[in-house]
């Protein structure tokens, strides 16, 4: 059966990667998180303390990153490894929601996640979601969808997803990273955050897990 790429691009918690789950699991192609990379990397320079405003310390830190992806028959999800570690939960810490904007606004970080990730595209049969992914990953996958959700929805949504981990963290404190972040990545020079002129939106903010899937399930029949 023919594989295609789906590329889901879109703002910071507007459900990306649950909907790029569900597709992945369906059509039994791998899932992923494109995000999870530059987490990754942000995580790799704040326990190292690199000053990632100096280039040089940054190209050096590159080098001693490794990133993989492997499934997780428990979860049925990829998870990411750095350096052999599964970072998978850590990652996802405000720690490194506050800076990893900063982080991936940096050309040379960009280019090392690229090059990873359309190696991981080659053979198709893959569901990226991200920020770039339709418009500079795979600028030709045949089906590329934006997402896009009420802002209050979305803070919300994050709200309960974090403060399940640390019942410190406030409501505010998300509302303020979920702004900051989608300023930055959209208004970063290298690869910003935006529509690709043939991607669909799919906006959520009144729809369930089961309509949004149903709506990009028949947008990916018409690829097929
Ligand atoms: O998807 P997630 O919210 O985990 O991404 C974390 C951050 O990584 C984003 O806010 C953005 O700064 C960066 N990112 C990016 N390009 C991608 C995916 C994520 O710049 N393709």
């Amino acid at each position: 059966m023919k594989k295609i790429i789906i590329t889901i691009d879109g703002w910071s918690a507007c459900g990306k990667s649950t909907l790029a789950k569900q597709l992945a699991k369906a059509l039994d192609y791998v899932y992923i998180d494109s995000g999870a990379m530059y987490r990754a990397v942000t995580l790799y320079f704040l326990r190292n303390h690199v000053d990632w405003t100096n280039l040089k310390e940054v190209n050096k830190a590159l080098k001693n990153i490794n990133l993989r992806f492997i499934f997780n028959p428990v979860s049925k999800a990829t998870e990411i490894y750095l350096n052999e570690e599964n970072v998978e939960y850590v990652i996802r810490d405000l720690v490194v929601a506050e800076k990893v904007s900063e982080v991936a606004a940096i050309k040379e970080v960009r280019d090392f996640a690229v090059k990873q990730q359309r190696k991981m595209g080659k053979d198709k049969g893959i569901v990226m979601d991200g920020r770039d992914i339709g418009t500079v990953v795979f600028p030709k996958a045949e089906l590329k969808i934006f997402m896009t959700a009420d802002n209050t929805v979305r803070v919300e949504r994050r709200f309960k997803e974090l403060v399940e981990k640390n019942p410190n963290i406030t409501i505010e404190e998300v509302k303020a990273n979920l702004e900051m972040r989608d300023y930055i990545d959209s208004h970063r020079k290298v690869s910003p955050l935006k529509q690709a002129e043939d991607a669909i939106i799919l906006d959520n903010t009144n729809l369930t897990e089961r309509e949004q899937f149903k709506k990009a399930m028949e947008l990916v029949k018409e690829r097929l």
